[in-house]
């Protein structure tokens, strides 16, 4: 369950594999997938496995720990997938375009130095 006792995010039935995913990555903490609605070549949602933090701003006061491991995941699959020079997006709260309220990154980029990646990938998240 969530932390205010609603249902499990969508975050948490994929870690739980109750909904299809493509997982890219994955740790003892924190899990990596493609996101469904890519707004760039390459797209991918860290998340925590542990739900009890609804962004990032919780998780640095919580866990910084694991905020860094986070980091660390969406680096390596920015090395792996980027050239690696990419935005990591924490959308914080509904009025800035949160939807999931289960912590997470948005790694955003493109394999080619060439492709520039639009304001549209930082606002419409
Ligand atoms: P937020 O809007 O909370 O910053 O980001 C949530 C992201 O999760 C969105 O980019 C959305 O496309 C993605 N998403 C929502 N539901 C699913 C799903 O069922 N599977 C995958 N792979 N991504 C999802």
């Amino acid at each position: 369950m969530s932390p205010s006792g609603s249902q499990p995010s969508i975050f948490s039935r994929i870690i739980a594999r109750e909904i299809p995913a493509t997982i890219v990555a994955e740790t003892e903490h924190i899990i990596a997938f493609l996101d469904i609605a890519p707004k760039a070549p390459v797209h991918v949602v860290v998340t925590t496995k542990d739900p009890q933090y609804q962004n990032v701003v919780e998780l640095a006061a919580g866990n910084p720990a694991l905020l860094a491991e986070l980091v660390a995941v969406a680096e390596q699959i920015a090395a792996e997938r980027t050239h690696g020079q990419f935005r990591l997006v924490f959308n914080t709260g509904a009025a800035a375009g949160q939807s999931v309220f289960h912590v997470h990154a948005h790694v955003m980029g493109s394999p080619e130095l060439t492709d520039q990646l639009g304001e549209d990938s930082l606002g419409t998240l």
